[in-house]
């Protein structure tokens, strides 16, 4: 199954939602209480916090060693909005 990009599961900082301050490159000022947070890529282009560089495939394969997960789209789910 072919499956869309923008369903890609990224997990942030749950204060700034921002890739690059779980990774530890940019840290807010509440890296240090914060906890993560998944959002897929959809959600974070929609947020527009930081560059997209900083969620792509790469950077998280580099930061976290993880490869790529996603998500089912809501629609899928729960019959779309
Ligand atoms: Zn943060």
């Amino acid at each position: 199954m072919r499956q869309n990009p923008l369903n890609r599961v990224v997990t942030v900082c749950d204060k700034c939602f921002k890739a690059s301050c779980w990774h530890g490159i940019f840290m807010c000022d509440d890296a240090q209480t914060a906890g993560t947070v998944d959002k897929t890529v959809a959600q974070l282009r929609e947020l527009n916090v930081e560059n997209k560089d900083w969620y792509s495939v790469e950077a998280i394969r580099k930061q976290c060693g993880q490869e790529p997960e996603y998500a089912f789209q809501p629609s899928e789910r729960e019959g779309g909005r």
